[in-house]
Protein backbone atom coordinates (compact mmCIF):
# COMPACT_ATOMS: atom_id res chain seq x y z
CA UNK A 1 0.00 0.00 0.00
CA UNK A 2 1.07 3.21 -0.97
CA UNK A 3 1.91 6.21 1.86
CA UNK A 4 -0.41 8.25 0.03
CA UNK A 5 -3.48 6.26 0.99
CA UNK A 6 -6.64 8.15 -0.03
CA UNK A 7 -9.19 7.43 2.66
CA UNK A 8 -12.91 7.60 2.53
CA UNK A 9 -15.06 10.93 3.17
CA UNK A 10 -16.14 10.86 6.47
CA UNK A 11 -19.55 12.08 7.53
CA UNK A 12 -19.11 15.73 9.39
CA UNK A 13 -21.64 16.28 12.26
CA UNK A 14 -23.62 19.58 13.30
CA UNK A 15 -25.25 20.52 16.25
CA UNK A 16 -28.76 18.66 14.67
CA UNK A 17 -26.70 15.40 13.59
CA UNK A 18 -24.78 15.03 16.51
CA UNK A 19 -27.24 12.77 18.71
CA UNK A 20 -27.76 10.44 15.45
CA UNK A 21 -23.45 9.89 15.39
CA UNK A 22 -22.99 9.29 18.78
CA UNK A 23 -26.64 6.93 18.74
CA UNK A 24 -24.69 4.79 16.14
CA UNK A 25 -21.59 4.43 18.01
CA UNK A 26 -23.67 2.71 20.75
CA UNK A 27 -25.20 0.87 18.26
CA UNK A 28 -28.63 2.44 17.93
CA UNK A 29 -30.01 4.33 14.77
CA UNK A 30 -31.92 7.70 16.55
CA UNK A 31 -34.56 9.15 14.14
CA UNK A 32 -36.04 12.81 15.38
CA UNK A 33 -40.11 12.10 16.40
CA UNK A 34 -41.81 15.25 16.32
CA UNK A 35 -43.67 16.18 20.00
CA UNK A 36 -46.76 18.56 18.32
CA UNK A 37 -47.45 16.38 15.11
CA UNK A 38 -46.11 12.50 15.61
CA UNK A 39 -43.91 12.99 12.29
CA UNK A 40 -40.73 10.78 12.21
CA UNK A 41 -38.00 11.80 10.17
CA UNK A 42 -34.60 11.21 9.11
CA UNK A 43 -32.00 12.84 8.84
CA UNK A 44 -31.49 14.79 11.66
CA UNK A 45 -33.03 18.65 10.66
CA UNK A 46 -33.66 21.29 13.27
CA UNK A 47 -37.50 21.62 12.06
CA UNK A 48 -39.94 19.08 11.24
CA UNK A 49 -40.52 18.94 7.80
CA UNK A 50 -44.32 18.50 8.51
CA UNK A 51 -45.19 21.48 10.85
CA UNK A 52 -42.38 22.99 11.23
CA UNK A 53 -42.08 22.77 14.72
CA UNK A 54 -39.01 22.70 16.63
CA UNK A 55 -40.10 20.08 19.36
CA UNK A 56 -38.10 17.22 18.33
CA UNK A 57 -36.67 14.37 19.84
CA UNK A 58 -34.72 11.51 19.07
CA UNK A 59 -36.09 8.06 19.46
CA UNK A 60 -34.26 4.98 18.81
CA UNK A 61 -35.45 3.42 15.72
CA UNK A 62 -36.09 -1.03 15.81
CA UNK A 63 -33.68 -1.29 13.43
CA UNK A 64 -36.15 -3.04 11.20
CA UNK A 65 -36.99 -2.18 7.65
CA UNK A 66 -37.37 -3.57 4.29
CA UNK A 67 -35.73 -2.42 0.88
CA UNK A 68 -37.69 -0.10 -1.40
CA UNK A 69 -35.04 0.24 -4.13
CA UNK A 70 -31.59 -1.02 -4.37
CA UNK A 71 -28.40 -1.25 -6.71
CA UNK A 72 -25.22 -2.89 -7.01
CA UNK A 73 -22.27 -0.65 -7.57
CA UNK A 74 -19.73 -2.63 -9.61
CA UNK A 75 -17.70 0.53 -10.81
CA UNK A 76 -16.13 2.65 -7.79
CA UNK A 77 -17.62 6.42 -7.70
CA UNK A 78 -13.91 7.09 -6.58
CA UNK A 79 -10.25 6.17 -5.75
CA UNK A 80 -11.17 5.66 -2.52
CA UNK A 81 -14.11 2.88 -2.52
CA UNK A 82 -12.05 0.81 -5.30
CA UNK A 83 -11.47 -1.69 -2.76
CA UNK A 84 -15.45 -2.23 -1.86
CA UNK A 85 -16.64 -2.63 -5.20
CA UNK A 86 -18.70 -4.72 -5.71
CA UNK A 87 -21.40 -3.27 -3.24
CA UNK A 88 -25.03 -3.28 -2.71
CA UNK A 89 -26.42 0.50 -1.86
CA UNK A 90 -29.70 0.25 -0.64
CA UNK A 91 -32.98 2.89 0.03
CA UNK A 92 -34.27 1.36 3.11
CA UNK A 93 -37.76 2.21 4.15
CA UNK A 94 -37.59 1.86 7.76
CA UNK A 95 -40.41 0.47 9.87
CA UNK A 96 -40.89 3.94 11.33
CA UNK A 97 -41.50 5.39 7.63
CA UNK A 98 -38.83 7.63 6.86
CA UNK A 99 -36.06 5.90 4.13
CA UNK A 100 -32.38 6.01 3.76
CA UNK A 101 -29.88 5.41 1.58
CA UNK A 102 -27.28 3.00 2.90
CA UNK A 103 -25.36 -0.29 2.17
CA UNK A 104 -25.67 -3.82 2.54
CA UNK A 105 -23.49 -5.96 4.79
CA UNK A 106 -22.10 -8.72 2.44
CA UNK A 107 -22.12 -9.51 -0.56
CA UNK A 108 -25.42 -11.39 -1.43
CA UNK A 109 -26.37 -9.69 -4.31
CA UNK A 110 -27.97 -12.33 -5.52
CA UNK A 111 -30.56 -12.70 -2.65
CA UNK A 112 -31.57 -8.83 -3.36
CA UNK A 113 -35.18 -8.12 -4.03
CA UNK A 114 -37.35 -5.78 -3.40
CA UNK A 115 -39.68 -5.26 0.26
CA UNK A 116 -36.90 -7.90 1.59
CA UNK A 117 -36.85 -7.55 5.38
CA UNK A 118 -33.36 -6.06 6.38
CA UNK A 119 -31.69 -4.99 9.95
CA UNK A 120 -29.91 -2.18 11.32
CA UNK A 121 -26.31 -3.47 11.60
CA UNK A 122 -23.59 -0.62 12.69
CA UNK A 123 -20.72 -0.65 10.98
CA UNK A 124 -17.43 1.13 12.10
CA UNK A 125 -15.48 2.76 10.29
CA UNK A 126 -12.99 5.21 12.46
CA UNK A 127 -12.06 5.64 15.59
CA UNK A 128 -15.51 8.49 15.26
CA UNK A 129 -17.48 6.82 13.22
CA UNK A 130 -19.93 4.08 12.50
CA UNK A 131 -22.34 3.82 9.81
CA UNK A 132 -25.99 2.19 9.61
CA UNK A 133 -25.71 -0.39 7.30
CA UNK A 134 -28.46 -2.92 7.05
CA UNK A 135 -27.85 -6.95 6.39
CA UNK A 136 -30.47 -9.52 5.10
CA UNK A 137 -32.95 -11.34 7.82
ZN1 LIG B 1 -44.28 18.19 13.25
Amino acid sequence: MSEQTIRKPLPTTDGDSQALWDGLKEGKLLLQHCADCGHVQYYQQSLCRLCQSKNLVHKPASGRGKIHSYSVVHRAPGPAFKGDVPYAVLLVELEEGPRMISRLVGNDFDALDFDLPVKLQTVKISDDVCLPYFSLM
